[in-house]
C-alpha cells in the first residue's frame, strides 16, 4: 500500500511509525523508467523508501520552465504503487517553504559555479537547499540520485561530507530509452524531429568514450554534434569523475549539455582515459 501525504506533519506522523532505515528518492515528478529504476534500487537495499515529488521553485532561474514543468500526480502515484513504495510526500510549495524563500540557503562553492552552474546561475544553490530540507523532513539515512544529473549527485555528495550531514549518498547508472537517449521529464517537450535530432548527444557521448585520448574522445563527439543542426551545444566537457580537470589517464566523465529548439537536455557517460593510448 502507498500513503500519500501533502504536509510535513502528516509526513512525520507516518515517519513515527517506520521502522529501520528510511531511504529517500527526491524527484520532480512526470516520474519516468529513470525514477522508477532509483525506486527499485533503494527498494532493494532499504527497508522503507519515501519518494518526494515537488516541483522546486528556487532551482528554477527566470525563464526557465518552473510553470510549464510537467505536473502529473496522478500517473506517479501509479508508478510509485506499481515499485511498492509505502510513502510519497507531495508537498505544496508553502509546507515547504512556510515563511517564504529562505534567506539562509546553501551555496555550492567553486563546483557550483562551472558546467551547469555557469548556465544556471542559482540552480545548485536551490537544488541543494530543498536538498538539505528534504532529507531532513524525510529522516533519511540514505538518499539515492540518478547519475544522468552527475555534478548535481557530485554536489549533494560534497553537501553531506563538508556539512557532517547524517546521510550515506548513492548514485545510480542513467537509464536510456533503446535508442540511447536519457530518459528525462523533459523529453516530452520534445517533437518527433526534435527527438530524433537529440539523439545526437548520447551518440556522441557514446562513441566519444570508445576513445580513450582526450584529443579523440572530445574530437569525435564535437563533430557529431556538430552534424546536428537542430542541436545548440551549451557544453562539451571531459573531466575527471571527481569533475575536477581530466586526468592523464584514469577515470573520467564526458558530459554534455544543448538545447534542442526551445528544450535544453543534458547528458553524461563514464569512460576511461589512458595514457600514449
Ligand atoms: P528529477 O525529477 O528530474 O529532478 O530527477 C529526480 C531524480 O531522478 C534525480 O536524482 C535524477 O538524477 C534522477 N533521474 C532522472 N532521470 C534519470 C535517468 N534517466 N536515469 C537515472 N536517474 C534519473
Amino acid at each position: 500500500m502507498t500513503t500519500l501525504v501533502h504536509t510535513r506533519d502528516d509526513l512525520a506522523s507516518v515517519l513515527d511509525e517506520a521502522a529501520g532505515e528510511i531511504a529517500v528518492v527526491m524527484t520532480m515528478g512526470a516520474l519516468h523508467e529513470g525514477h522508477r529504476q532509483l525506486m527499485r534500487v533503494a527498494r532493494e537495499r532499504s527497508a522503507f523508501v519515501v519518494v518526494t515529488i515537488f516541483v522546486n521553485p528556487l532551482q528554477f532561474g527566470p525563464g526557465e520552465d518552473y510553470e510549464k514543468y510537467p505536473r502529473t500526480l496522478d500517473e506517479d502515484l501509479a508508478a510509485c504503487r506499481a515499485e511498492g513504495v509505502p510513502v510519497v510526500f507531495a508537498p505544496s510549495r508553502d509546507d515547504v517553504y512556510p515563511h517564504g524563500a529562505p534567506s539562509i540557503t546553501m551555496q555550492p562553492g567553486p563546483l557550483g559555479d562551472i558546467l551547469e552552474g555557469a548556465s544556471r546561475p542559482g540552480h545548485f544553490s536551490g537544488m541543494l537547499t530543498v536538498v538539505e530540507k528534504l532529507l531532513l523532513l524525510t529522516r533519511a539515512g540514505v538518499a539515492y540520485f540518478g547519475e544522468k544529473d552527475y555534478q548535481q549527485l557530485a554536489l549533494i555528495r560534497r553537501m553531506a561530507r563538508d556539512l557532517e550531514l547524517p546521510v550515506e549518498i548513492r548514485g545510480v547508472p542513467t537509464v536510456r530509452e533503446p535508442d540511447g537517449l536519457a530518459l528525462s521529464s523533459r523529453n516530452r517537450y520534445l517533437s518527433a524531429d526534435q527527438r530524433r535530432s537529440a539523439l545526437a548527444l548520447s551518440r556522441a557521448l557514446r562513441e566519444g568514450a570508445t576513445h580513450t585520448d582526450p584529443e579523440s574522445v572530445l574530437a569525435t563527439a564535437h563533430k557529431i554534434l556538430a552534424g546536428e543542426p537542430e542541436v545548440r551545444v551549451d557544453y562539451l566537457a571531459l573531466t575527471g569523475a571527481d569533475l575536477a580537470a581530466a586526468p592523464v589517464e584514469g577515470p573520467a566523465r564526458l558530459l554534455v549539455a544543448a538545447r534542442v529548439g526551445t528544450t535544453r537536455l543534458i547528458d553524461n557517460v563514464p569512460l576511461t582515459l589512458r595514457k600514449g593510448a
